[in-house]
């Protein structure tokens, strides 16, 4: 979950990272109060889980509170990339002598961190790494190690930043562990015309699997970037968006992982990761059924459900109650087999649905899914 700015400056503040004086609204009148606190003068943010708002005209000076309240009124009526903004963050205006770029990114691939900076922020780091990569610094940062002051001096001197930013850089690093993060990011890090380090703006991305622990920042159901995992996470339902045509259920993550790859075997692509857990229960997989059959991308749908403390007829009544409840338009292809399996397909073939196929093996049920998924 991507946190807002307001909230990744909270940490940041927390760290004992300089950040500007600023304060949340959600209305111009708001705005307005807060500005005549911070002194007049203010930068307006919009808050939205996205970068670019400076671009899109979501990060407005404005001179005196009237000023600002009138252009809270202009952001709060904004849509940012899709996201629409809910409340502007009012900030003291910094005097910026030059711009930086810090960054922790997990590499998946390599299996640890990569610190990566460069003396050249403001701008969209993308931007200077095509044009310009001798610019932008990637030094490897082990997840055991972390950033040692060793580890900081070598990254401020790889990336030409101020000397001073290495005490920033070990910060962030707690605030990367602490705060459960995959990402953080600051960008622009800035030096003011009076000599400060201020973290100016703030991205960090805490790891879903941490959610539990991490509960102090809720969750407003904007925080999917994807509308089906979020109307999936709505449902609780363990869901990840792909690019193919084939929509995925199962039960348990080995199982359905395992489906993933035959039917990329069978020459198609899945549409999706489901889950619907040990013990799958027939709202579950009626919820997750709606779910899949509601993304435009899917073709054909495969259910492959191997029953160990789920029962196969509960799962057939939920496909069953799934098929009352959203008339689909769509092949789906079940492959029920262990705990109750017999029951499980006579509830399915009793039902007799035209759009529902039963397959005895998984092979069988990927490949017949590919094959509807090309022709349907
Ligand atoms: P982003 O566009 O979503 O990355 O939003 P930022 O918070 O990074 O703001 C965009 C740009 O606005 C920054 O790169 C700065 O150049 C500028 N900016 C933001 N706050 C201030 C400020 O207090 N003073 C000045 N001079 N510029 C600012
Ligand atoms: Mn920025």
């Amino acid at each position: 979950m991507d946190l807002y700015e307001h909230q990744a400056r909270q940490l940041f503040e927390e760290h004992g990272i300089l950040v500007p004086r600023a304060e949340v609204a959600d209305s111009p009148a708001a705005a307005r109060d807060i500005a005549r606190r911070l002194g007049g003068r203010v930068v307006v943010k919009a808050q939205v889980r996205t970068g670019g708002r400076g671009k899109a005209g979501g990060v407005r000076l404005a001179e005196d509170p009237a000023a600002a309240e009138r252009t809270a009124r202009r952001i709060l009526g904004m849509d940012i990339k899709g996201h629409p903004v809910r409340s502007v963050m009012l900030a003291e205006p910094v005097d910026i002598e030059s711009e930086f770029y810090v960054s922790y990114v997990l590499d998946r691939a390599a299996g640890h961190f990569l610190a990566i900076a460069s003396a050249e922020g403001g701008t969209e780091i993308e931007e200077v790494a095509a044009n310009r990569p001798e610019s932008v610094a990637r030094i490897p940062v082990d997840p055991a190690e972390g950033v040692t002051p060793a580890k900081a001096d070598e990254i401020v001197r790889a990336a030409g930043l101020p000397p001073r930013t290495a005490d920033i850089l070990i910060r962030l690093w707690r605030v990367l562990t602490r705060e459960d993060a995959l990402l953080v990011e600051v960008n622009p890090l800035v030096r003011t015309t009076r000599g400060q380090l201020v973290a100016l703006d703030g991205k960090v991305t805490l790891d879903d699997n941490a959610r539990f622990r991490q509960t102090r920042w809720g969750d407003d159901g904007d925080s999917h970037d994807d509308p089906l995992e979020a109307s999936a996470a709505a449902k609780g339902l363990n869901y990840v968006k792909l690019d193919g045509e084939v929509g995925v259920i199962g039960n348990g993550a080995g199982l359905v992982m395992a489906t993933l790859d035959v039917v990329a075997g069978c020459g198609a692509r899945p549409a999706d990761f489901l889950d619907i857990g040990g013990g799958a229960s027939a709202r579950v997989m009626s919820d997750g059924l709606s779910v899949v059959l509601s993304d435009p991308d899917v073709r054909s749908v495969l259910v492959n459900v191997f029953g160990g403390i789920t029962a196969c007829d509960a799962v057939a009544d939920g496909i069953v109650r799934a098929l009352d409840a959203v008339a689909p338009t769509k092949p789906i292809v079940v492959r029920l087999d262990g705990n109750n399996a017999v029951r499980g397909r006579a509830v399915l073939d009793h039902r007799a649905h035209p759009l529902v196929r039963q397959a005895t093996t998984m092979d069988d049920a990927a490949r017949l899914a590919a094959r509807l998924a090309d022709t349907s």
